[in-house]
């Protein structure tokens, strides 16, 4: 019989691998109600609290009151209006970089650049932990596609040396499930070595790392001739939605020439502009937040490992508990429910079979008195799952 979704859909269940949306009936924030229940909720990207700050929604609003609501056509077309301009003027500011491109998600943004610079005869090179936008742009490329070990430069250098024709190499800033920074100093010397370009996706860096929240580069202080095209987005730290490429004035009239996923697709909001142009502003100027999210973080690593969890090699907000089984993942981050904490399991194939993790992200806006009843909680969930474990077998 084709199309048997049941039978699928019933497999998954039986896999411990079914997903469900929690239902967020509240703002983003430290404290939401999901699904009916009040809960403090570890579990969003909205590392710097920008998502619902109220400046944010002043500009969001002011900014459908000049400039309506829809973008109206793509940006070739006469959907590429005022605000957009200077949000993009804004990033390649901040960015220190000649220009850069505004999308509406950060999953075209990667599906744009990566497929309109390497195709047929070329070779794309990955970590085998980038993103899924990421890894599905290398496939939809035509290109050579071949992923080399997690941060492994070696590893890295071996591929680039079958490489053939123009040669990106790809990674995540942050890697998203571990929390854990590329090597870029190394992976970008091998690159260059070769005359590959390098191409980074920041979503998680921008914001939280670097003195101005400049992201992974800023933190390295690496610039335009080691990594030439830079992918941020702004749904996670910048609180708004939408993305962006930074890089060569070339680099930017070669996207808006020929990437599809650029071209074929209406313009983000202008209001969504307004809104991220204000949120660029905290970002940048409100340095506390970092200092706070640190501060956290530095706190959340200390407790966790009194615990006796497994933490990964993270400085940054996502700081996954490493736990095995998607089976057990799933009962941990049950307990915690049942206890008023929101923290969300992360399944294969999100991330490699056996190594199902609960992934906790902190935000500047929790406070240290959330975080500490975090790690009570974790501590009494820890222990009940070891008893059950020790009960049952
Ligand atoms: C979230 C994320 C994306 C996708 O960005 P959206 O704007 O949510 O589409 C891309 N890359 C990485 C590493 C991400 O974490």
């Amino acid at each position: 019989m084709p199309f048997d979704l049941a039978s699928r859909l019933a497999a998954r269940r039986a896999e411990h691998l079914y997903r469900q949306r929690p239902l967020l009936q509240a703002p983003q924030g430290p404290e939401v109600v999901v699904d009916g229940e009040a809960v403090l909720a570890f579990s969003s990207n909205d590392y710097l609290g920008l998502a619902n700050h109220p400046e944010v929604i002043r500009a969001m609003q002011r900014g459908a009151e000049r400039w309506g609501v829809g973008g109206g056509a793509s940006h070739l077309v006469i959907g590429h209006s005022t605000p957009h301009h200077e949000l993009e003027e804004a990033l390649a500011d901040f960015t220190g970089r000649p220009r850069a491109l505004l999308f509406s998600t950060g999953y075209m943004a990667n599906l744009a650049a990566v497929t309109a610079l390497v195709g047929q005869g070329d070779t794309v090179l990955e970590d085998r932990l980038n993103h899924a936008s990421l890894l599905d742009a290398g496939l939809l490329s035509g290109a050579r596609f071949s992923r080399y070990l997690h941060n492994d430069a070696p590893s890295l250098a071996k591929r680039l040396e079958k490489a053939t024709g123009n040669t990106l190499v790809v990674t995540d800033g942050v890697f998203s499930m571990d929390g854990d920074l590329a090597d870029l100093p190394a992976l970008c010397a091998a690159a260059k070595a070769r005359d590959a370009w390098v191409m980074v996706d920041d979503a998680h860096g921008f914001g939280p790392l670097g003195a101005t929240g400049g992201g992974i580069v800023e933190h390295f202080g690496l610039g335009i001739d080691d990594v030439p095209v830079l992918v941020g987005t702004l749904g996670k730290a910048f609180g708004t939605a939408g993305a962006f490429v930074a890089g060569s004035e070339e680099l930017i009239e070669t996207l808006i020439q020929f990437a599809r996923p650029y071209i074929y697709t209406t313009s983000q909001p202008p209001a969504v502009a307004c809104a991220t142009l204000k949120s660029l502003e905290l970002l940048r100027g409100e340095s506390w937040r970092r200092a706070h999210l640190n501060r956290l973080i530095a706190r959340f690593r200390q407790g966790a490992a009194d615990i006796g969890l497994t933490l990964m090699d993270s400085p940054t907000p996502i700081q996954p508990i490493l736990v095995g089984s998607s089976e057990r993942a799933l009962r941990l981050s049950a307990l915690l429910r049942e206890r008023g904490i929101l923290v969300g399991a992360i399944r294969p194939p999100t991330v490699p079979a056996g190594s199902a993790r609960l992934r906790v992200t902190l935000t500047a806006a929790h406070s240290e008195a959330q975080v500490e009843r975090l790690l009570d909680i974790l501590a009494e969930c820890w222990n009940r799952l070891a008893q059950e474990a020790f009960e049952n077998a």
